[in-house]
């Protein structure tokens, strides 16, 4: 009988000092690093980046971290889906090589008082819904940044403003790395994937389909010769009100400096994010731009 061959899974550091001997030697024979931060519980959106990280670089390394620092004292930190074995064989055969795990208190340790504080975009949008969330995206991405030293990070648009912020904070702290923003997956009809779809009860899943297609309406009436924002908003409102969605925000702005339009002229991101029963979902949109997605 043929023995069953499956890909070994990457090689799993806790230990940063371990990795950062690993990156090194890459380093050395002149292999781009890569780097493809996630919180885990990964799926296809997540592959697509780790897919394209791989391609791109001589030596890839994804970590797989929760962050508390990114979550607000009422969030999902303590029940965000932890499935480590399963990314672990999600990521078998895809050209990694390393996956970093560190520890909570190994990230964070006794006395920890340095945090990256963002001003400008920062404070828009999911800055406005959740403070202190960029503060925490952005410090532990910068350290995720000093302990990997990659060439290039890799980031998904579905978290558009955060995928914006990265590009802001390399420019502004002088740090040598690409931030690489990949398209958003979707699943068949339209639902932009994401760790959080899990909590979605059958009734919820469905109605959660407004959110994209609220961004599809948008799109359409842009493309049909819409150009007042507030018509637009309204019709997106009302799509997400037809499914009892709570919104938090729906914007069209700027797509560099986030600030609201008046008027799609130009290119311009729909943004929303809205609450399916208790579970916070975010997506977007360009408008005004030929699509590279659908
Ligand atoms: P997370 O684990 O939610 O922190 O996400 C890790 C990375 O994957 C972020 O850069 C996200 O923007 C990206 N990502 C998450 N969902 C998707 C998706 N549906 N399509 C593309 N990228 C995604």
């Amino acid at each position: 009988m043929k023995a069953q061959t499956t890909a070994a899974t990457p090689p799993a550091f806790t230990d940063a000092v371990a990795l950062g001997a690993l990156v090194a030697d890459a380093r050395r024979q002149g292999k781009p690093i890569g780097l493809v931060p996630t919180m885990g519980a990964l799926h296809a959106g997540h592959l697509s980046l780790v897919d394209t990280a791989a391609r791109e670089c001589g030596f890839t390394v994804v970590t797989i971290f929760v962050n508390p620092t990114q979550f607000g004292p009422n969030e999902d930190f303590a029940s965000y889906p932890r499935t480590l074995d399963a990314d672990l064989q999600a990521l078998a055969g895809r050209g990694i090589d390393a996956v970093f795990v560190p520890s909570t208190d190994a990230m964070y340790r006794p006395g920890h008082s340095t945090y990256v504080e963002m001003a400008g975009p920062a404070l828009v949008l999911e800055g406005e819904f959740r403070p202190g969330h960029f503060r925490g995206v952005a410090t532990v991405v910068l350290k995720l940044f000093n302990l990997v030293r990659p060439d290039r990070a890799y980031f998904g648009r579905k978290d558009f403003q955060q995928a914006l912020l990265m590009r802001r904070m390399v420019e502004d702290l002088n740090l040598p790395i690409a931030i690489e923003v990949c398209p958003i997956v979707r699943e068949p009809d339209g639902l932009a994937l994401s760790s959080r779809n899990v909590y979605l009860s059958p009734d919820e899943r469905r109605r959660a389909l407004a959110i994209s297609q609220s961004l599809r309406l948008a799109r359409e009436l842009v493309e049909r010769g819409t150009t007042d924002a507030r018509t637009i908003l309204a019709r997106m409102h009302e799509r997400l009100a037809a499914d009892d969605l709570r919104v938090d925000y729906v914007a069209l702005a700027d797509p560099n400096t986030l600030e609201p339009v008046d008027v799609v002229n130009r290119p311009v991101v729909a943004a929303i994010a809205a609450r399916v029963g208790a579970t916070r979902l975010i997506d977007n949109e360009m408008l005004g731009e030929a699509s590279s997605e659908k």
